[in-house]
């Protein structure tokens, strides 16, 4: 599938008179448009919920979006619950799915009335000690090891991930738990993750439904929701061709008929934490190019660098590049797009074929609205850019400024190293 950019050479060159480069934009009508069809795919399920993974993308603008939605959150830790909790967020809004988790941001999610998610046999424990009672609504998080496939594709090796409970110490935790007074129970998996396949939640379902099934029966549990968490991708690459959301609901809602409702649990809600899925595609970094070096290989070197967007460094993760204003031009270039970190791996394109470049040109980097600010860092003092939201109506509005140097300083406590640059504070 051709991959368009969302903003145009015109847009950008108007937007830096106000926000210099680089910088992350969000397509506010992309995210209501995809919100609103997740949404519908899994209407059939009066219980549905969608709980959008904060660590992909924390900005509450953008939170604000998908609650028009229904939306809750779905935590990873302590600043993400505190963000919830300040946006208004409350009780069953919030899940906390986190691991190896501090006692602190178990007792805070449970001051907010979040649905706490268990990661381990051991935490049900740990959770009683630190709170003095367990919640009357608990979930587990399963892991049922060996290799998760699709049509005998392997997707990933969950037996070698450090989530989740084993299907023995599921059934355990279970009896434990309602011997212990919990009420409602939720059952939690994320097997694969950046899926692009519409096989990979109805799958996942099928291994959650039936052992949900077992579960209430041999420990009596009420299973109250079902959480299919992360993991629906998206097609970073042009040749991939995108997940059907409404397929993959239906899919579902087949096994959902298959399994549960002969068993008496047609009652059971589907939650779904999606993150990428969700903002994904409705972000680009917006960076222009400084530089051009010809040595061994043509290097393009941009403003922004891997603590804008760390996937292709981490990961070596293909994300499309457009050339704002030669959309219409011959690939016919071959680049080595780079940023300014001394570190080799700091390249957004490898050999990648581009119409011809000059300095000044901007790059829409695209698929950096998940995963992407959030993962930024401040190796060699580099600042993190600001977040920018293209409104439904056109309008640019700046919904997370630029750090300063300032803000780079802030925080040497007990040596004047701020007093020193800023003496008028
Ligand atoms: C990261 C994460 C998600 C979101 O994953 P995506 O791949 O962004 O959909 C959901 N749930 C948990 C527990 C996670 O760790």
């Amino acid at each position: 599938m051709e991959k368009n950019a969302f903003v145009t050479k015109q847009m950008v060159e108007e937007i830096v008179k106000k926000y210099p480069t680089p910088f992350h934009i969000y397509d506010e009508k992309g995210i209501r448009r995809n919100a609103r069809a997740l949404k519908e795919a899994f209407a059939w399920n009066p219980g549905y919920r969608e709980f959008f993974a904060v660590k992909a993308t924390p900005n509450p603008f953008l939170i604000d979006i998908l609650r028009d939605f229904g939306c809750g959150t779905d935590c990873s830790s302590l600043t993400e619950l505190m963000l919830s909790g300040a946006m208004g967020l409350k009780g069953e809004d919030i899940m906390f799915s986190s691991n190896d988790t501090p006692a602190d941001e178990f007792a805070y999610a449970a001051k907010l009335g979040a649905t706490i998610n268990l990661d381990d046999f051991t935490h049900i424990e740990f959770l009683e000690k630190t709170l003095g009672y367990l919640p009357k609504t608990l979930s587990c998080r399963y892991n049922p090891g060996g290799y998760f496939s699709i049509s005998n594709n392997i997707m990933d090796n969950p037996g070698d991930a450090k989530y989740g409970f084993t299907t023995d110490q599921l059934f355990e935790g279970f009896r434990i738990l309602k011997a212990k007074g919990v009420e409602r129970f939720g059952l939690h998996a994320f097997l694969a993750s950046n899926t692009v396949t519409n096989e990979y939640y109805p799958t996942l379902a099928r291994t959650l439904f039936e052992v949900a099934v077992r579960l209430q029966r041999e420990t009596g549990a009420h299973i109250a929701f079902i959480n299919l968490s992360g993991g629906i991708g998206i097609p970073y690459r042009p040749d991939q061709e995108p997940n059907d959301i409404r397929l993959i609901g239906e899919e579902v809602r087949k096994v959902y008929e298959e399994v549960l409702v002969p068993a008496g649990m047609g009652d059971v809600a589907i939650y779904t934490e999606l993150g990428r899925f969700m903002m994904g595609p409705y972000g680009h970094l917006v960076t222009r190019v400084l530089h051009q070096k010809h040595t061994y290989k043509e290097y393009v070197g941009v403003d922004a660098c891997a603590v804008n967007l760390m996937r292709p460094a981490m990961y070596g993760a293909y994300h499309h590049i457009t050339v704002l204003g030669k959309e219409q031009e011959p690939c016919d270039h071959k680049y080595d797009v780079t940023g300014s970190l001394c570190e080799n791996n700091d390249k957004f394109a490898v050999d990648r074929m581009l119409p011809e470049i000059a300095v000044g040109d901007y790059l829409a980097i695209h698929d950096t609205g998940a995963h992407g600010y959030s993962m930024g860092y401040n190796y060699n003092g580099k600042l993190r850019s600001a977040e920018l939201l293209l409104r439904e109506d056109g309008r640019v509005e700046l919904i997370r400024r630029a750090e300063t140097p300032r803000d780079y300083f802030a925080t040497f406590d007990g040596f004047d190293i701020y007093g020193k640059l800023f003496p008028e504070g």
